[in-house]
Formats: structure tokens, C-alpha cells, sequence
């Protein structure tokens, strides 16, 4: 596994202490050999998103995983869970705790818990423990995990879909999930304390503005416009590039940026604050 990205915050292991940790475990836009849909690893016990990143972790790195953040319902984002539940039923003490807003939890309920493409595991326990449980949160809510604290706010996708800001401390990043052009995630940073990073998607070049826009999610020049509503300038992980386009998505917007740094980010890099 990579150790990529010593730009940011890289220490030795043991200089960590009390600091996050976050493991990039895929952050394409979709699959091929060395690419992964996204899925990020905080610490050992936090899962954000459980895309085919998932598939990068060994059976004892998913059976130490406490609680999963899912930003929305697309399947990029969540294929990973349910055969993840697999492999972790019978063998927990407690229930995997999975935080999502209602609707995305309505969503997953109804077209994958459904006993059509995966048993309903609900209606399942081994020895009186559920694989998992589902914990609704809304916008603005926070859910303290730890020394961790991960705040749900809104965005604009197709579907119902969020970022998280997870702070710890005095550090703090932002996942934004996936999203084209909105106020509510700009206006929300802006009220918190600068970030060490803003991990943000921009899923299409600007050649592929159409189709950006049809499906909601930033090309260069979408995000290069919004970073102008956030009043501060932190490191920008740039995550969900279209599979073949990344080189020509992050040269664009390293153009657009000039006073940014923009990490083109990759399935195995750490980063810690
Ligand atoms: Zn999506
Ligand atoms: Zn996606």
C-alpha cells in the first residue's frame, strides 16, 4: 500500500498521537485495475462512503469498522455496505452503526434491503445481534464518534446527497460527496474554522459540461467558480474523476487554481492532522 501524498501532514506512525488519520481506500468515478469507487477510512473504525474501495481492506481491518457516514444512495458510493453486512454478520458483538439522512436510508431500504437484491437484514439477527442499524441524521446535525466529530451538510446531486466535516481539536477536512454548483456547503464552511483540507469532487473535464451538469457533479470550471464562496484557501483533494479523463480534469483545474494546492488523489493515499 502507498504512502503517497507526503505533501500533507505526512508523519511517521509513530509521531501520530492524538491525530485523525484518513485512509484513501478508492476515489475514482468508476472502476478499473488499480481504481476504486469511493470509500475513505478514518482511523480504523469510521468508514465514509462504502464504494468498491471497500474491497482494498484484509477481513480483519472491515470487522474493526464501528460506524459507516454514507453521503447518498448512487451505487458508486454504497456497493461495498451490503456485502460488507456479509462478511460481518456472526461475527459481532453489536450492530454496525450506518448514519445516513432518512432519505438516502429509504432509498437503500426499498431498492437494495429488499430481499430481491439482498436479503433484508433487519429481519436477521446471529444470537441476538443485528448485522447493523440504521441511524437517521439530518442537516446541520453533528454525531460525536470518539474524539471524532462529523457534521451532515447538504449538497446539491441528483439524489438526496451530503458532505461531512469531520473535526478533531483543533484539525478538521470536509468530504464532499458528490455535487455540482450550491450555497449550503460553501456558506456552512465558512461559519467553522479553516480546514486542513477539502477532499471535493469534480467528476468531468469541462468538454464533458453537459453530461456534468445533467448529472450533478463539477468540472474545473463548476468547482473553480464555487471555491470562490469559500472565504479561506486549504489544500483541495480532488476525488471521483472520470476513469481516463483524471489527467486532463486535474491539469484544468490546477490551471483554474493557481492559488491552490490541488492534490490529485489516489486509492492507498494516508493522510493525518
Ligand atoms: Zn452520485
Ligand atoms: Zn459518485
Amino acid at each position: 500500500m502507498a504512502l503517497g501524498n507526503p505533501a500533507i501532514g505526512w508523519l511517521p506512525q509513530s509521531y501520530w498521537g492524538d491525530s485523525m488519520k484518513l485512509r484513501v481506500l478508492g476515489c475514482s468515478g468508476g472502476i478499473a485495475s488499480e481504481l476504486d469507487t469511493t470509500s475513505y477510512l478514518l482511523d480504523e473504525d469510521v468508514l465514509i462512503d462504502a464504494g468498491t474501495g471497500l474491497t482494498t481492506l484484509s477481513i480483519e481491518e472491515i470487522k474493526r469498522i464501528r460506524h459507516i457516514f454514507l453521503t447518498h444512495s448512487h451505487l458508486d458510493h454504497i456497493a461495498g455496505f451490503p456485502l460488507m453486512v456479509d462478511t460481518l454478520f456472526g461475527h459481532q458483538v453489536e450492530p454496525l452503526q450506518v448514519h445516513a439522512h432518512p432519505e438516502t436510508i429509504e432509498a437503500l431500504k426499498e431498492h437494495i434491503f429488499n430481499w430481491v437484491i439482498w436479503p433484508n437484514f433487519e429481519e436477521l439477527e446471529f444470537q441476538g445481534v443485528s448485522a447493523f442499524e440504521w441511524c437517521p441524521m439530518e442537516h446541520g446535525e453533528r454525531v460525536q464518534v470518539g474524539a471524532r466529530e462529523l457534521e451532515m451538510i447538504p449538497v446539491n446531486h441528483t439524489v438526496h446527497g451530503v458532505a461531512y466535516r469531520v473535526v478533531q481539536g483543533e484539525k478538521s477536512f470536509c468530504f464532499s460527496g458528490d455535487t455540482t454548483t450550491n450555497d449550503s456547503l460553501w456558506q456552512t464552511l465558512n461559519q467553522g474554522a479553516p480546514l486542513d483540507m477539502l477532499i471535493v469532487e469534480c467528476g468531468f473535464s469541462d468538454s464533458a459540461m453537459e453530461v456534468a451538469k445533467l448529472s450533478k457533479h463539477y468540472t474545473p470550471t463548476l468547482l473553480a467558480e464555487d471555491l470562490k464562496k469559500l472565504s479561506h484557501k486549504p489544500p483541495i483533494g480532488i476525488t471521483h474523476l472520470k476513469p481516463g479523463e483524471e489527467l486532463e480534469i486535474v491539469r484544468d483545474l490546477r490551471a483554474a487554481l493557481p492559488d491552490y494546492e490541488v492534490i490529485h488523489l489516489r486509492g492507498g493515499d494516508i493522510f493525518r492532522w
